[in-house]
Parts: structure tokens; sequence; C-alpha cells
């Protein structure tokens, strides 16, 4: 084996172990805590000093060159879940949503009652037996204002015992599944993913002496509101938001005519993203971020997806008004089964945008010009 491909093996297998290991930590948005623990080991023993700002972010800075635009490079820590409202005397547990949870893909889902000082408890969500479902209800999704957890509780005197009360986090019971090659499914390979690429390109960047400065943040809150990435922003003040998620995968028959995205077919870029639904806000990126990641991947020889999606937003869709505008871009991974409880990814997909990344950001020197009207 060459040592290029050597080293992509290598990357590969960090990647993999890494992500393996923030599937299962849950954190939901605003309680993110232990994800931001186990990041900031891995950049602690980067040598990079970390910091918590008030919203939870944990930011790491690697001054770079003076004169080349900073980067603030980021992914969210948090994922999408649920919290109790209401404890039924009978010990069922009654939960609002919290983020895009898809109510389709609810029903007899394993999930986690996240209670501090190492209590979780397990619980299922409710699933009305088949032997007593009428016709009418066989094809009918149940709203989640209608489910309820079990976590095997007998009354609510017991469910509180155990530490669960009305505001406690509940996630999507943590799991992670090797499938065939290099593709895994799990519990929030969103955004994850981003973070353990994020953690592999830092290592990639520390040693390089000609780059700029770079930010690497790890968000909070974006799966509820899509600000919290806003506030370290607002701070860093950077010339240049690389925001790194997940690129939906058109590639099952569900999805065919939704665009060109295929799993395992490498890196993407996000041309235009959109979402209606009473946010009105979206991405379009900054011309010259696009043009530096297509001219980085030519060099590398590496294919480089494009997406254009409506009802799919991050939180660079705020970043990038901070100050006078920040030059914005998304970059992803392919991802399917978006928001469910196993979302897959492959990890040739995340080994290849880790490399991606870090080559632009070295790609971002003095000349690189974010002037709206130079030719490019
Ligand atoms: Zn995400």
């Amino acid at each position: 084996m060459n040592e290029p491909a050597a080293a992509a093996v290598e990357l590969r297998g960090r990647l993999r172990s890494l992500l393996f290991d923030l599937m299962l930590i849950p954190g939901l948005s605003g309680h993110e805590d232990r994800v931001r623990r186990r990041l900031a080991r891995e950049l602690d023993a980067l040598g990079l000093p970390t910091r918590t700002d008030v919203m939870g972010n944990l930011v790491a800075t690697a001054t770079g060159e003076p004169g080349r635009p900073s980067v603030m490079l980021f992914a969210h820590m948090d994922q999408l879940g649920f919290i109790v409202r209401k404890i039924e005397s009978s010990g069922l547990a009654r939960v609002e949503r919290l983020g895009g949870v898809p109510e389709r893909a609810l029903a007899s889902q394993p999930v986690l009652f996240c209670v501090d000082g190492g209590r979780d408890r397990p619980g299922v969500i409710g699933n009305k037996s088949h032997h007593a479902t009428s016709p009418e209800e066989k094809y009918r999704v149940v709203p989640y204002a209608e489910i309820f957890v079990d976590g095997g509780f007998s009354s609510a005197e017991e469910a509180r015992a155990a530490g669960i009360e009305v505001g406690t986090p509940v996630v999507y019971a943590p799991q992670s599944i090797a499938l065939a090659g290099e593709r895994i499914a799990g519990t929030s390979v969103d955004d994850r993913a981003g973070c353990a690429i994020i953690v592999e390109a830092a290592r990639a960047l520390v040693s390089v002496a000609a780059r700029p400065t770079v930010h690497f943040v790890f968000s909070v809150q974006e799966e509820f509101n899509l600000r919290g990435a806003l506030a370290a922003a607002q701070t860093l003040r950077p010339d240049i938001a690389i925001q790194l998620d997940l690129m939906l995968a058109t590639d099952t028959p569900d999805m065919a005519s939704r665009g060109e995205i295929v799993l395992g077919g490498g890196p993407a870029i996000s041309l235009y993203s959109f979402h209606g639904r009473g946010t009105l806000n979206g991405t379009l990126p900054h011309p010259a971020l696009v043009g530096l990641f297509e001219r980085t991947a030519r060099a590398l020889a590496m294919p480089l997806q494009r997406s254009a999606q409506v009802g799919v937003l991050t939180d660079s869709a705020y970043v990038q008004f901070v100050g006078g505008g920040v030059a914005s871009i998304d970059v992803g991974f392919p991802i399917r089964y978006s928001h469910s409880s196993l979302e897959m990814c492959d990890v040739a997909d995340l080994e290849a945008l880790t490399r991606l990344i870090a080559a632009a950001i070295v790609g971002i020197d003095r000349a690189f010009s974010l002037d709206r009207d130079v030719e490019r």
C-alpha cells in the first residue's frame, strides 16, 4: 500500500471509531454536556485548548498566518428527541417533541430517559397492540401528542424516584450498527459524523503553519432553533463560515426525484437550501467558497456532489448575517433516513470530506478574495 492510501485507511479507522463512540453519547439540544466533554478530550489530546461559552458551544482556535481570512468550521453536537411533559399516575410519560422528530417512525422505538448522575433509564414508545388495531387505525400515523413512553414504572412515584421529571430529556436509544462495506447506521449520525470530521480536520491542520486562523466550533441547539452557532460567530467574527452536516442522499426509491446525491459517492456542497415553514431562511453559498471547494476537489481528484434542497435548513443560514456578513457554505456527507432513529452514512464519504475540508482551508491564502465583483 502506498503512503497516501495507508494514511486514508488510518483516517477512516479513526473516524469510524470516534463516530461509533459519539453516536452512543446522548446529547439532546440544550443537554450537550456529555458530548462536549468527550470532544474537549479529543481536542486536548491534539494540544488545542478549548473554551465553552455560556450557550455551551465548544470552541478551539488554531492561530494561523495573519492576512489570511479567518475561518469558523462548525458542526452541531446536539441531537433531536423529546422532553417529558407529564408523568401519568400510571407511570407512563407523555412527551413534547424537540426538533424535527418524524412521527411516522416512532411507534415501538426504544428510547432513553437521560437522568443526571449516571442514572439513565431505558423506555419504549408504546404501540397499540396489533390485535386491537382497527382497519382505520392501521395506516394512521399517531401524532406525538398521543404517544407515551413506557419505562416499566407502575406509578408516577416510581418514575420520579428513578429521577424522571417534567423536563427530563428523552432520546432514541443510542445504537450503532456496522453494515456492509464502509456503511454504518446509528443514532445521531446527524451530526456526530460532522463532529468526528472536525476533530480529524483539526488533527490535519494543527501541524500546518501556512494556513488561516481556524476556529473549530462544536455548536449547540441546532436541532432546536438553529441559532446556537450564532452566539459563537458573534464572538469570533470569522470572515468565512464552513458548516458541516448531512446532505440528503437521494439514491433510495423514495427519494429518487429529489436530487443526485449518492451514498458512497463522496462529499457534497450545498448550492441552495431553503426552509419556508415559518422560518423563511436558507443558505446561498458565497461564490468564492463554491469555487474553492470545486478547485480543491479537482486537485485531490475527488468527486464532489451537489445538493439543492427545499426543507433543509442549517445554522449557517443565521451565521451568514453576523456583523457585515460572513461568507458561508454548507458542506457535507450523504445520509439516508435523516432524523429517524437509525441514520445511515458511509465512512468513505466522511474520510474524503475530511481531506477535502483540510485541503480547502489550507488553500485560503492571502490572495483569497471575498469580493463579490472579482472575476472568478
Ligand atoms: Zn444536523
